[in-house]
């Protein structure tokens, strides 16, 4: 038994990371997570140097190994490509975060695979099915009630709960998550080797970006990993429970900041072949490449989704409760830099419980350190994400290239 013994409410890609970071130190830690199993939330996800090197930095060295064979293959270039409707490219722009491996680089994950890897090893701490209601503190500790009807007693409670966070409720009960007015309908299309080798060589860079005069705007993205997922997962992680995944072509169609034609509870009510529907209306008239990959949307993949971001706060007193990824810096997919954000926070933050078990360091010390660094890392890019000009970051691509 550790000398710690962290409670951490949310078992996302943040809640676990930290986890699997505590584990490999040898501190204790139970993870209370709502939903009843890994559920499939969402497609691919853009990863750079801050989530891939909190994945190095927590995981055990053949989870890592997994992490890197089942990421997406190098594209040809790894930039974000702006394109029009017609396929021609307009500008490129390098993805944000810190150096790249040039031979290995971080590239993009599928979702539900990476949280699947988080989860290898700490199945045992890991309470699904369980949500975290409220809590106390004192002096002494925390506690924290749960939907079982159960109570949890830990040194510090980490509350990575997502954007609703119930934990953030009981610590900052004023703060409230905006809405950003922007609204997506996320979906996969299939990306047999057929396919693939039928469409333009753009839409294989690292992520792009179609709009056109409308202002209608789909983001792309390939996903093809390094090696079979199942393969991989034999291999370095026996016993592990890790789908396979075939590759696909994700899409995340939206009017930037603005709506869409249907009203938010139109959308919640869309059949999948509605929101289909309004997929291809919104593209007519795109280049048959790009329209090909719309075409063959597989519907039942189609979920739309709204944007809603938390506001950069000023410091606040450190306590046994903490907050960490979405809970305290949600914010727009505009740089896929979310989820890398949360990982990175919670490799930031085992590292300083490290020293606290060592006796190096105070555990509220520990607590306003990692808040600190977080404020500092995470706010600009949070304040970046809501700007509606960052296209403008854009630097001049080659153009008049055509797909
Ligand atoms: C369309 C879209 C595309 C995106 N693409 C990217 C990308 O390419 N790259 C990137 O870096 N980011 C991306 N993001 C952002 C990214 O998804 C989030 O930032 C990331 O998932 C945050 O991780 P988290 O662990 O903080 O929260 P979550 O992933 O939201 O996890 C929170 C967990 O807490 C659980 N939970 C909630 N309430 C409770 C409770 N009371 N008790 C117990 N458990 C609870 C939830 O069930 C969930 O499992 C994208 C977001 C969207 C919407």
């Amino acid at each position: 038994m550790s000398k710690l013994n962290i409670l951490i409410a949310g078992g996302g890609l943040g809640g676990l990371c930290l986890a699997q970071g505590l584990k490999k130190a040898g501190i204790d830690c139970e993870v209370y997570e709502k939903d009843p199993a890994v559920l499939q939330a969402g497609y691919r996800l853009h990863m750079n140097g801050d989530g891939g090197n909190a994945l190095q930095a927590c995981l055990p060295d053949h989870l890592y190994e997994l992490y890197r064979q089942t990421s997406r293959t190098n594209p040809r270039r790894e930039l974000a490509v702006m394109i029009d409707s017609q396929g021609v490219e307009k500008a490129v722009r390098p993805h944000i975060g810190p150096p790249n491996d040039e031979v290995l680089p971080h590239t993009a994950v599928n979702r539900r695979t990476l949280r699947q890897i988080l989860l290898s090893g700490i199945e045992d701490r890991v309470h699904f099915g369980v949500e975290a209601l409220r809590f106390e503190q004192d002096r002494q500790g925390v506690r924290l009630y749960l939907s079982d009807g159960s109570l949890a007693e830990g040194d510090l409670l980490v509350g990575a709960d997502g954007i609703n966070s119930a934990v953030r409720r009981g610590l900052m009960p004023e703060v409230e998550p905006a809405d950003t007015g922007m609204r997506m309908v996320y979906a996969k299309s299939p990306l047999t080797p057929e396919i693939a080798a039928s469409l333009p060589q753009v839409l294989f860079d690292g992520f792009i970006g179609a709009t056109d005069a409308t202002g209608t705007f789909a983001g792309i993205g390939a996903f093809v990993p390094r090696r079979p997922i199942r393969e991989a997962a034999a291999e370095l992680a026996p016993g592990s429970v890790i789908d396979p995944v075939e590759p696909y072509m994700m899409i995340a169609l939206s009017r930037g900041f603005g709506p869409l034609p249907l009203s938010d509870s139109e959308l919640r009510g869309a059949s999948g072949e509605r929101l289909h529907e309004m997929m291809l209306s919104l593209t007519e008239g795109w280049a048959p490449a790009l329209r090909g990959l719309f075409e063959r949307i597989e519907v039942p993949s189609i979920f739309p989704q709204s944007v809603r971001v938390l506001k950069p706060l000023g410091p606040w007193k450190a306590s046994r409760v903490t907050l960490l990824g979405d809970a305290i810096h949600a914010m727009p997919p505009t740089f896929g830099a979310g989820a890398n954000l949360a990982l990175k926070d919670g490799a930031e933050l085992a590292a300083r419980l490290v020293r606290v078990e060592a006796g190096e360091l105070p555990l509220l010390e520990a607590a306003a350190g990692y808040e600190e660094a977080m404020r500092r890392y995470a706010y600009p890019i949070l304040e970046m994400s809501v700007n509606p000009s960052f296209k403008t970051d854009f630097s001049q691509g080659p153009g008049g290239r055509a797909v």
